[in-house]
């Protein structure tokens, strides 16, 4: 087992598409476990293949909590093939030390994927619970786009990199999400008159 060097924002490694895995080597499988060792080592939710160097898709997800029992799950080749809603998002990311910004993301998401062993399997995260939000956040990395991408407020997301070291926003990768920004806007409208209303 060994804990790999994790890519900084700026290696273009991060904004490479990733290649499908054709089949689950040994060395595949060493890969995976070094991630997972990797990812708890930084205390992270989640890591994708090429935040280590690896243009692969695969990634890592554990979202147990502090007082329950580590649950890492494997995604080698995952499609997304259901989302719906909107939510806000709070993210930082291994690849961006420090770095904390707002990002819109699906709220409801059913992926497909591989297990380690090679086995399909489903997996439905709803209500913008972490998994939900940690699938697409992950998923984006096999694609080269990064959480930033997502950037509610590009004027904070400006200033969060700049006060952590990191390169600026790139103005060409950021994703028009005009249709999620609409629906969580009209969620917050409507959260804040409620909070009026008590
Ligand atoms: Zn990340």
């Amino acid at each position: 087992m060994a804990i790999l060097k994790i890519l900084k924002y700026g290696d273009e490694v991060l904004r490479k598409k990733s290649k499908e895995v054709s089949k689950i080597s040994k060395k595949i499988r060493i890969l995976i476990e070094n991630m997972i060792d990797t990812m708890y080592a930084n205390n992270g939710v989640g890591l994708a293949a090429p935040q280590v160097g690896e243009n692969l898709r695969i990634f890592v997800i554990d979202v147990s909590m502090d007082d329950e029992p580590l649950n890492p799950m494997v995604f080698v080749n995952p499609k997304i093939i259901k989302k719906s809603g909107a939510i806000k998002s709070n993210e930082g990311c291994l690849s961006f030390p420090k770095a904390y910004v707002d990002v819109r993301r699906y709220k409801n998401v059913m992926v497909k994927a591989l297990d380690i062993n090679g086995r399909p399997f489903v997996i439905e995260a709803k209500d913008g619970e972490l998994l939900a939000r940690a699938l697409q956040h992950e998923y984006d990395h096999l694609d080269g786009i990064l959480f930033i991408d997502h950037s509610r407020n590009i004027f904070d997301a400006t200033q969060v990199l700049e006060e952590n070291n990191l390169p600026p926003l790139e103005q060409d990768k950021l994703v028009c999400e005009d249709e999620l920004e609409e629906e969580i806007v009209k969620q917050e409208k409507q959260d804040s008159a409620n909070n009026e209303g008590k």
